[in-house]
């Protein structure tokens, strides 16, 4: 067992441990989205899925329908049914606060094209991925693929690193173009995110939120909302939660709350602002020397 680049062998282990984890819980994820399924039964099955077999989530199961490109997790009671939609489910598990973070695309609706092009664009990507690589060039290479298809990358979303207990830090990998990026180096690790659109290729925030993390910890008088912070610091720490997760009376109005006071962050839903269908395909590496292991794989 041995390191690789600036990872201990100990963190090498854990990042492939989440990967495996994930990679179990998204296949089964996928397979259980259907018409008629609520969007609740899958993001409870693989919630459920991820505290077997990894230490936590690192983020809410995202179930993202057609325009909508991220941040959309069931609420509470949520009665939502699978339709004839297209659906980007994304899921994160960490194991000792290493991430792992995948995403597939599910078809119920017919565009076949438009999963793969976002797929296409990942293996590209995939392929050139190495240390010493800027990731402008694997910007270049998602945009050049997902337009050979006749669709648009959604420019203002990207993949990003992950280090313990955080699930987007550096570096960016631009899903376009770009004159330089950053140099990847050896033991970064890094989940890569093309998505592609019908659309203009622009997100915007909708109207709903139900992802927040913690921002800043301070006295709160209010109960409800006081035990839900408790709860985050220690359970989520720095890590992204639905308002579903509290078995607390109220809680989502407290969390609410907590967001207006500045504890909390929210992340409103991502919409294509042009309307556009908008499909996903994600891996998480880590970049070696001469390219890179796939941990979702
Ligand atoms: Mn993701
Ligand atoms: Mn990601």
């Amino acid at each position: 067992m041995s390191g690789i680049g600036s990872l201990s062998a100990e963190e090498v282990e854990h990042h492939r441990a989440a990967g495996e984890a994930l990679r179990t819980i998204l296949d089964e994820a996928a397979e259980m989205v259907e018409p008629g399924v609520t969007h609740l039964e899958v993001a409870e099955h693989a919630e459920a899925r991820i505290h077997e077999l990894a230490d936590g989530a690192a983020f809410p199961v995202n179930i993202s329908i057609d325009d909508e490109a991220s941040h959309a997790t069931p609420g509470q009671d949520d009665k939502t049914e699978f339709g004839e939609d297209l659906v980007c489910l994304d899921v994160g598990v960490h194991v000792n606060g290493y991430i792992a973070d995948a995403a597939t695309t599910v078809d119920l609706r017919g565009e076949p094209d438009l999963v793969e092009a976002a797929e296409a664009a990942l293996n590209a990507v995939l392929d050139e991925v190495a240390a010493g690589v800027d990731t402008g060039t694997l910007g270049t290479t998602i945009q050049e693929t997902i337009e050979s298809y006749g669709y648009t990358p959604v420019l203002n979303l990207s993949g990003h690193g992950v280090e313990q207990y955080d699930a987007h830090t550096g570096p960016n990998i631009p899903n376009r173009a770009v004159d330089r990026g950053q140099v990847l180096e050896a033991g970064d690790v890094v989940a890569i995110e093309p998505f592609a659109t019908t659309g203009r290729g622009k997100v915007g925030e909708g109207s709903a939120t139900e992802i927040y993390s913690l921002e800043r910890e301070r006295s709160v008088r209010d109960r409800t909302a006081r035990q839900v912070m408790e709860q985050v610091v220690e359970k989520y720490r720095t890590l992204p939660f639905a308002s579903r997760w509290f078995d607390l009376m109220r809680a989502e109005m407290a969390v609410r709350r907590l967001e207006q006071q500045g504890v909390l962050h929210g992340y409103p839903v991502l919409k294509e602002t042009t309307g556009g269908l908008v499909s996903q395909a994600e891996h998480t590496v880590i970049v070696t020397e001469d390219g890179c292991e796939i941990t979702t794989a």
